[in-house]
């Protein structure tokens, strides 16, 4: 496939457009001076400096398969072990995504994995709720967080974690995720009692589905109703399932450079997130992991384009899909004034018409 220029008006578009990025992890995103900084306090910085650190929490560009891109995170997780780390990484991932121009983000991480140091699940989950309204605040961001219970947890902690992040509900955490190993943990239904409780309770589903397995994992993740994905690129080798996508309108939230990095597509230009967007199955495009990923959602964009041939217009229209299913269904009004602002900025910009 052709590389595709940048050109400037372009490159400028794309900084100054409203973003809203609904794929982010928490542990995935620690800026490295921070890293650094808890880790020469917990005696576990093994004379890295800045630089080494930065290299240290970053996945190889290419793994074996998502085992190995899962390792990238045993450091920073074990860092972020405290209440106070926990605010304060939060509050620095919001002041860090407003600088790509983003005004919503769905930030998410896994309660349980935080209770290392003896921290209960509902004070890890406060201190997260607590760090992302400071940094709203400072920022304007809207930001609304996702719990993740894992995969490889006993089906017991995933109730837990439900049932906690529902107590949140009102301070802005508003999604229930499953992700972790797949190829050791492939049947979501393992989980289904989670599922059911976090619905009940009024969060929205989505589930971490296709970094492992294909398409036929993609398709098992449907079994708990998610209204999203998180990734499903390998949907594209399924006619049938592309189908099931679109009529049942679950939306993809693609990450094409950390699919590079779990192995499941050689290059960003051989990423299906165009030709997913072209047959009608609602995407979206996020960074997954700012730190294990080194990337900013400028720089995906702009690889997108240079790589993929995503138009400014296509970029848009997956930019604003990504406000009409954020999790925000009980604040429609807030959505609305989101989309609205969205639509003012795109009104006076000829390059956005079209896309959707
Ligand atoms: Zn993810």
């Amino acid at each position: 496939m052709s590389d595709h220029p940048l050109d400037p008006a372009t490159a400028d578009l794309i900084r100054r457009m409203p973003k809203a990025e609904i794929h982010l992890h928490l542990d995935g995103s620690l800026r490295p001076g921070t890293a650094l900084e808890l880790a020469r306090q917990e005696g576990l910085d093994e004379g890295l400096d800045l630089t080494a650190m930065q290299d240290r929490l970053q996945a190889p560009e290419r793994c074996a398969d998502q085992a190995e891109l899962l390792q990238a995170f045993a450091l920073p997780i074990r860092l972020m072990q405290e209440a106070s780390v926990l605010e304060r990484v939060a509050g620095e991932l919001v002041e860090d995504v407003a600088t790509d121009g983003t005004v919503y983000a769905e930030i998410r991480w896994a309660p349980a994995l935080h209770l290392g140091h003896g921290l209960p699940l509902d004070e890890g989950i406060g201190a997260v709720v607590r760090g992302t309204a400071a940094g709203a605040a400072a920022t304007g961001v809207v930001v609304r967080l996702i719990a993740v219970a894992l995969r490889s947890h006993p089906p017991l902690m995933s109730e837990r974690v439900a049932q906690a992040a529902s107590r949140y509900l009102d301070q802005g955490l508003t999604g229930f995720d499953l992700a972790g190993d797949e190829a050791g943990h492939p049947d979501v239904l393992d989980h289904v009692r989670a599922f059911d409780l976090a619905r009940q309770a009024g969060l929205a589903i989505t589930v971490h589905a296709g970094e492992w397995g294909g398409a036929g994992q993609v398709a098992r993740a449907l079994a708990v109703s998610p209204s999203r994905i998180a990734h499903g690129a390998p949907a594209i080798n399924d006619d049938s399932l592309v189908d099931r996508l679109i009529d049942g309108g679950v939306t993809l939230d693609l990450c094409p450079t950390s699919n590079v990095q779990a192995g499941i597509v050689e290059d960003v230009a051989h990423h299906p997130l165009r030709r997913l967007f072209q047959r009608g199955v609602p995407v979206t495009l996020s960074t997954d992991d700012r730190t294990v990923s080194d990337m900013t959602l400028v720089r995906e964009y702009e690889r997108a384009v240079t790589q993929l041939g995503v138009t400014p217009a296509e970029l848009w229209a997956m930019d604003r899909h990504a406000l009409r299913v954020a999790f925000l269904h009980h604040e429609e009004s807030l959505r609305a004034r989101l989309l609205d602002a969205f639509d003012r900025f795109a009104a006076g910009e000829p390059a956005l018409a079209g896309g959707s």
